[in-house]
């Protein structure tokens, strides 16, 4: 396995390659709706939730594009403290749809204050939220900001984007009370791109109901139908699919109570890491990502040329994004990767300080 330490596409384990391999089936067959079935059910307990899971055949964007297009008639906030966020925002505009930003600068959190004054201000069908935004490296409040919403407007609709952190971090869509819960394959899941999964709850999918051109491709409503049948409206990412299914065994029998607390100490360790050679990540403490740490570059590295180096190892770390690039740079630790993994790649980063 190579080692890539960016934030998405990470490794694959190589079986989880290897079940995309097997002989491909009438997707109407009871032999792949068997399947289909299985991993819905399986993505569930990864969801922490007992309504639905959609499976569908793109990347997470087409998600954000789902969210929009189902549950949103005029209005969203869009709360945006990085990238991923700002897209969604964009996600919605394109779409006709009338989006508010609620926006802090890149490397700040979303904080409940904010949200709840936003949320007075005016009433939104629904908020946006990127849970762990993967340009800064910063963990939204989620839990604080859901209660916000639920007690300043509690009939708008919760939208989170968990696509860096879904599978790494512990959220509960049933718990919390989310009304739609998205990510995507190639991060915190491992597999390959081209597959996104999100949970959508009751309320919100009767509220679909009432919104019209939500479009064909993603239709929440014509998908639930055929999901109820454990199909797609289209021909499925079969392929995909097949690797789903081993791989949601594979994380559970990690178990997702360790498989959180080792994103958690892999991430410290590249903090800890960073603090001893006097490099702090861009997010404040009580907002930092468990699964990609943004350090700043205050050492001036030429990253590509780090990266020259690390790749003569078999390793790859990622630039800053966006407005950061160069003045950050991020170590994903997510997926597959381990503490030995990471210590591999901090030795490595040390040779590089080392010979100057
Ligand atoms: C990567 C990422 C996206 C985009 O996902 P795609 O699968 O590339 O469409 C959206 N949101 C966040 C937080 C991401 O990290």
């Amino acid at each position: 396995m190579s080692h890539m330490f960016v934030p998405g596409p990470v490794d694959v384990a190589p079986e989880v390659l290897a079940a995309q391999t097997k002989p491909m089936l009438p997707h109407r067959s009871k032999d792949f709706e068997a399947i289909f079935q299985r991993s819905e059910a399986k993505a569930k307990d990864l969801f922490y939730t007992n309504t639905r899971i959609f499976q569908a055949s793109s990347s997470g964007s087409g998600m954000q594009e789902a969210g929009i297009r189902n549950f949103v008639q005029e209005s969203v906030l869009s709360c945006i403290n990085g990238s991923f966020a700002q897209r969604w925002y964009d996600v919605a505009v394109a779409n006709g749809k009338q989006a508010d930003k609620l926006e802090v600068e890149m490397g700040e959190a979303i904080t409940p204050d904010l949200l709840r004054d936003a949320l007075k201000k005016k009433h939104y069908e629904a908020v946006t939220i990127v849970h762990n935004e993967t340009s800064t490296g910063v963990e939204n409040p989620l839990a604080d900001l859901v209660k916000v919403c639920q007690e300043t407007s509690p009939d708008t609709l919760i939208l989170v984007d968990a696509v860096s952190s879904l599978g790494g971090v512990k959220i509960e869509f049933d718990a919390l009370g989310l009304d739609f819960l998205l990510t995507s394959s190639q991060k915190c899941l491992a597999l390959p791109p081209g597959l996104s999964l999100a949970a959508a709850s009751d309320r919100a999918m009767k509220k679909a109901e009432s919104v019209t051109n939500r479009g064909w491709y993603f239709d929440l409503l014509l998908m639930e139908k055929h999901r109820l049948k454990d199909s797609t409206p289209m021909t499925p990412a079969m392929a995909l699919i097949y690797a789903l299914d081993v791989q949601l065994d594979r994380i559970f029998a990690e178990g997702l109570e360790k498989r959180f607390a080792r994103h958690a100490a892999m991430s410290k360790r590249v903090q800890d890491w960073g603090a001893t050679h006097g490099m702090e990540p861009v997010a404040k403490a009580a907002y930092r990502s468990k699964t990609v740490v943004t350090m700043r570059n205050s050492l001036n590295w030429d990253i590509s040329a780090l990266n020259k180096f690390l790749l003569t190892k078999g390793m790859r770390i990622a630039n800053g994004y966006g407005k950061l690039k160069d003045l950050s740079y991020r170590v994903a630790t997510m997926g597959e990767t381990t503490l030995d993994d990471v210590a591999m790649l901090l030795a490595a980063m040390d040779e590089y300080i080392k010979q100057g």
